[in-house]
């Protein structure tokens, strides 16, 4: 017998008509003589909305009442999933992530897990019990309730998974896998059957929304085999694996863009030790998290340094380095909101050459000028101007032939 572990976002157990449907998908599972457990995200936008209703009343909660109110949108729901197993005739019980044991650190609203006590949801499937848990939280030793920052669901799932060896953590949401690219821009994008824990990665830091990233590093350290597929129709979607040697053989494996980004520039900053330090120091302090960042070769002792962020945090960003800038005598900060990155992502460029360039010359075939590169092991990102974003992303799923069949794994 198999344990499964299911898990539900918050679009699949939108409404009541959605959780029941949610319940059969459980019970076909259920009857096949499986274990399941099903982890379940607050129904529809409800995080965004509590979220909204603690903005009402103050533009700075306090990180615990803010777990404190997320923490109930996922425990309607899974008290409405038991209910809904339940009047199918399947034996159901709920839990809170405190019930099930999850443990974190006391960082509220971005809590890390640090040990599960999982007894309870192991003697609850022992006496024949689908086991419905509540996403996104859990509990400090000193009894705090936490959630572990949004999409945190995807982790709870995993980490449920890890702790009770489960055959596969499925994760089960409105898009059937994960593809090429986003299939509203390349018609003919191609979902994939595996892609590895380290793609899967760099396409949910690079924009890709499928899983949360945290889930998947966890995947990674305790090799959870996860299964990304569709609440809404039966076909397989796809698997996040251990890397295999047919993976490399494709040179890309797919692409990302990320239409929410910003450029900052500081402009003519003296050239010396310790600049760059109080620059992304003082960015820090404010939480700002900078992407790619270039600074020039230095002309007469004076440089320019230019970064990305999420646009988001433009503004405050902005406002920081002003006062950096007058500090250190730079000449002043620039921004621009019209830009994009857009990523090709393959464990196969460790093993071909040539994969940057091809890139480059495929964006300069479209007249589209690259502003900034970064690269890693398997990713190369290219800063391009906004406008631009789909027609570089359609030429470069041609370029990489990623419409093609890859050879079978
Ligand atoms: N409900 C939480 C959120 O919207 C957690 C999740 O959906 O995974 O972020
Ligand atoms: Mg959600």
């Amino acid at each position: 017998m198999s344990l499964i572990v299911q898990k539900y976002g918050g679009s699949s157990v939108a409404d009541p008509e959605k959780i029941k449907a949610v319940a059969r998908r459980v019970v076909e599972t259920f009857r096949q003589r499986h274990r399941v457990i099903v982890v379940v995200s607050a129904m529809g936008k409800t995080t965004d909305s509590l979220v909204a209703l603690a903005s009402q009343i103050t533009p700075n909660p306090e990180p615990r009442e803010m777990d404190m109110l997320l923490a109930t949108g996922e425990q309607v729901s899974i008290a409405l999933l038991a209910m809904a197993l339940q009047s199918l005739g399947v034996p159901a019980r709920s839990f809170t992530g405190a019930q099930v044991g999850i443990f974190t650190d006391d960082a509220h609203t971005k809590a890390r897990i640090r040990k599960i006590e999982s007894d309870r949801v192991a003697q609850a499937l022992d006496s024949g019990h689908v086991v419905v848990v509540a996403g996104f939280q859990g509990v400090t030793l000193g009894e705090e309730i936490t959630t572990l920052g949004r999409g945190g669901s995807d982790l709870t799932g995993v980490a449920l998974a890890a702790a009770l060896k489960a055959d596969v953590c499925e994760i089960y949401t409105d898009v059937d896998g994960v593809y090429t690219a986003d299939p509203n821009i390349v018609p003919d994008a191609r979902k994939l059957a595996r892609v590895s824990y380290d793609e899967m990665l760099e396409m949910a830091s690079l924009g890709a929304k499928v899983l949360q990233s945290r889930s998947v590093e966890f995947a990674k350290k305790y090799g959870v085999p996860v299964h990304v597929r569709s609440t809404f129709k039966p076909d397989p979607g796809t698997l996040v694996t251990r890397e295999d040697r047919g993976m490399e053989e494709a040179m890309v494996t797919g692409l990302t863009h990320d239409r929410g980004q910003a450029k900052v520039s500081i402009l003519r900053v003296p050239d010396r030790p310790g600049i760059a330090a109080q620059v992304f120091g003082a960015l820090a302090e404010q939480n700002v998290v900078v992407d790619m960042i270039v600074q020039n070769i230095s002309r007469d002792g004076y440089t320019d340094i230019s970064f990305t962020l999420a646009r988001g945090d433009r503004a405050k960003a902005v406002a920081v380095l002003e006062e950096v800038a007058r500090r250190i005598g730079a000449l002043g900060v620039t921004h621009d909101d019209r830009v994009a990155k857009v990523s090709i992502v393959g464990v196969g460029m460790r093993s071909h050459s040539g994969v940057a360039a091809r890139m480059f010359s495929t964006l300069a075939k479209e007249g589209i000028n690259i502003q900034m590169i970064s690269t890693s092991e398997i990713a190369v990102s290219c800063v391009i101007e906004d406008k631009y974003t789909e027609l570089a992303v359609r030429a470069l799923h041609e370029a990489f032939e990623l419409a093609k069949e890859r050879p079978a794994d």
